[in-house]
């Protein structure tokens, strides 16, 4: 367990805290995170049946933030009025609910699920600029298809472009719309080579935290369940590839993540 007792404040910008293999033992995976300095994080939806949940559990944990959105792994099975239903749920608790998410493309999946995720997910972008909400973004072979409709629709809310991977040109791009990129455990990995040059080269500025947990393990913990605690190992891989110091890359990565969700504290 990483608990080096940083004073430092950080923010998981993704954590699944609400899925079943984190759920049956949630207050203690919370408060294993405190321990190793995570003091608030984001649990964006994957479907319609976990919205209620998700404003239950914020009204229950301050620290607790919550998108609301269907995740493109189950776009093909939602219901038809599942974007009427997250529009009423937007509107009603619009301060509750920080970002749309998670949506997106996710193209390495099979192809007959393309075209209704492409509706599925122009139509939630479209419904987070009439809301005027940033949205969190799932990416697989998708990050040319998800620009395009960023730009067709003039979104300008910004968001976080979740599990980045890729090129300094790739993470421009998206940065260039108001996006930050959410850096996980692919930076623990050194054969991301490509990740973690971009987080060397790119200013303080463009980047958040996240686990995905229980998703992604980090470089030595693979076939593990994932928590929000090993925020603090991406944390330590982090500032080993920046050049300021870690009181600064934390400040900076916690005001990064108040601004891009519009918190004014977490
Ligand atoms: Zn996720």
């Amino acid at each position: 367990m990483p608990l080096d007792c940083d004073v430092f404040k950080l923010f998981d910008t993704h954590c699944h805290l609400d899925l079943p293999e984190l759920a049956a033992a949630q207050a203690l995976h919370w408060q294993q995170a405190q321990q190793a300095g995570v003091a608030a994080l984001v649990i964006p939806a994957v479907q319609q049946s976990a919205w209620q949940n998700l404003l239950d559990l914020q009204k229950q944990q301050p620290h607790w933030h919550i998108a609301l959105g269907i995740h493109p792994w189950w776009a093909a099975k939602h219901s038809p009025d599942a974007l009427a239903a997250l529009d009423k749920l937007v509107t009603a608790h619009s301060s509750a609910i920080v970002a749309v998410g998670e949506i997106g493309l996710d193209f390495a999946l099979d192809e007959a699920t393309f075209a209704i995720q492409q509706q599925l997910f122009t139509a939630q972008l479209a419904l987070a600029k009439q809301h005027n909400k940033p949205v969190i973004l799932h990416h697989r072979k998708s990050q040319p298809q998800l620009l395009a409709e960023l730009k067709r629709q003039q979104f300008s809310a910004g968001g976080i472009l979740h599990a980045f991977s890729g090129s300094q040109q790739q993470a421009m791009a998206f940065i260039d719309l108001g996006f930050k990129l959410g850096i996980g455990g692919t930076i623990t990995y050194e054969r991301a080579e490509k990740t973690r040059n971009t987080v060397r080269k790119l200013p303080l500025d463009s980047f958040v935290l996240e686990t995905d947990a229980p998703a992604m393990p980090l470089a030595g913990f693979q076939g593990g369940v994932n928590t929000p605690a090993q925020l603090a190992l991406v944390f330590d891989v982090f500032c080993q590839l920046r050049p300021e110091s870690r009181e600064q890359i934390a400040a900076a990565l916690w005001q990064n993540s108040l601004k891009v969700l519009r918190l004014s504290a977490a």
